[in-house]
């Protein structure tokens, strides 16, 4: 049976929880000025389909396994944002409160403005919310002991909303699903332009769908490889890859948030066959590299690896305004790059304001 009381969940949040004793287990659904009957959640799940996130350590395969279109999604920018809110977190609660196709919603624990966003969120929003922990520490086991209890947990919240839980063969088969999108993705990267393998990028994110042609060959770009490194792009920074290209920098590494460093590794067949659970949890969380991670050592052994690889020459960060996790860590990779490092400061504008564009112009004169 159902019941629904305050709570304080783990993140120190006063929320409206629904708890079901007999699975030991708590989920945020509805708005706290309403409570839902077992058959008023019911009537939810008959109308539901999409699950709309942001966060990339939440799996995809694992919500489709369920029977859901996952859908993360790249926000607009909002238009009002509040003062002392990181702008990309504001974009999203305000794009989660916008789409009536938000059948439900994941958050995540990465940092303390989502924290503070889930709670807006929960208040004003009417779709059902999950809000999933992601440990910043990664290196025990019990950190990978929890983050795959969080997938369970989410798993247990997408089944009262009527998903289905995937036996193990089903699950594998999402998986190989995805891996093979990706690696379809990862192949057209070399015959697109940043902007567009971007833009591809993020259609697969939210639809879960592949619309490229991997055949044509590779071409040379021409002018100053740089890479774009920083947290997640809103709509409005697709343009970043075309002004940048235009001032003669074609970005051939996206480790943004909403770019390939948030890419899972792939898929181990033999691990996939034993148990798919644990093989995605390892392909998530124990191989995204992110600046909230402690340590975020990896973060810097995987860019080192791909800024090689990519013959990198410049670096362009981007990160928020009021968002403590990457301007902590424009400094230090400002100390660490071997190539010379721009930092832009995002702000809540919708648009590319004019002294952006000649920033990165004068950046690129660096260059000759
Ligand atoms: S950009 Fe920074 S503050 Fe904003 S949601 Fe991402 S990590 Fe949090």
């Amino acid at each position: 049976m159902l019941t629904h009381f305050f709570s304080t969940v783990p993140t120190g949040l006063s929320l409206l929880a629904t708890i079901d004793p007999a699975m030991n287990d708590w989920a945020i659904v509805g708005c706290p000025y309403g409570t839902f009957s077992i058959a008023q959640e019911r009537r939810i799940v008959a109308a539901m389909n999409k699950v709309v996130y942001s966060c990339p350590f939440v799996p995809a395969e694992w919500i489709a396994a369920h029977g859901f279109q996952p859908s993360r999604i790249m926000p607009h920018a909002a238009s009002d944002p509040s003062a002392g809110m990181c702008p990309y977190a504001a974009s999203f609660v305000n794009e989660v409160m916008s789409i009536g196709a938000a059948d439900a919603v994941v958050m995540t624990t990465v940092c303390d403005q989502m924290r503070r966003v889930a709670e807006l969120v929960y208040r004003d929003c009417r779709a059902p919310i999950f809000l999933m922990h992601v440990p910043a520490t990664w290196e025990t086991a019990a950190a990978h002991r929890f983050y795959v209890s969080e997938l369970e947990r989410l798993g247990r919240f997408l089944e009262r909303l009527g998903g289905t839980p995937p036996s193990a063969n089903a699950l594998a088969a999402v998986m190989d699903e995805y891996d093979s999108m990706r690696a379809k993705l990862r192949a057209a990267r070399g015959s697109l332009t940043a902007r567009r393998y971007a833009e591809a990028l993020a259609a697969f994110h939210r639809d879960g769908t592949v619309e490229v042609d991997g055949s044509a060959p590779s071409e040379p770009r021409s002018g100053v490889p740089l890479a774009l490194v920083g947290g997640p792009l809103l709509a409005h920074h697709l343009a970043l890859f075309d002004l940048v290209e235009a001032a003669g920098g074609p970005i051939v590494l996206d480790a943004s948030t909403s770019g390939d460093r948030t890419m899972p590794a792939l898929f181990d067949q033999r691990r996939l066959a034993d148990d798919p659970l644990l093989e995605l949890a390892d392909a998530y969380f124990g191989s995204i590299p992110d600046a909230f991670r402690r340590p975020n050592s990896e973060l810097y052994r995987w860019l080192h690896n791909e800024l090689e690889q990519r013959g990198v020459r410049g670096i362009v960060f981007q990160h928020y305004t009021w968002c403590d996790t990457w301007h902590a860590e424009a400094q230090r990779m400002r100390e660490w790059a071997a190539v010379p490092m721009l930092i832009l400061d995002a702000d809540d504008s919708a648009v590319i304001e004019g002294h952006t564009v000649s920033r990165i112009e004068s950046f690129l004169e660096i260059f000759g």
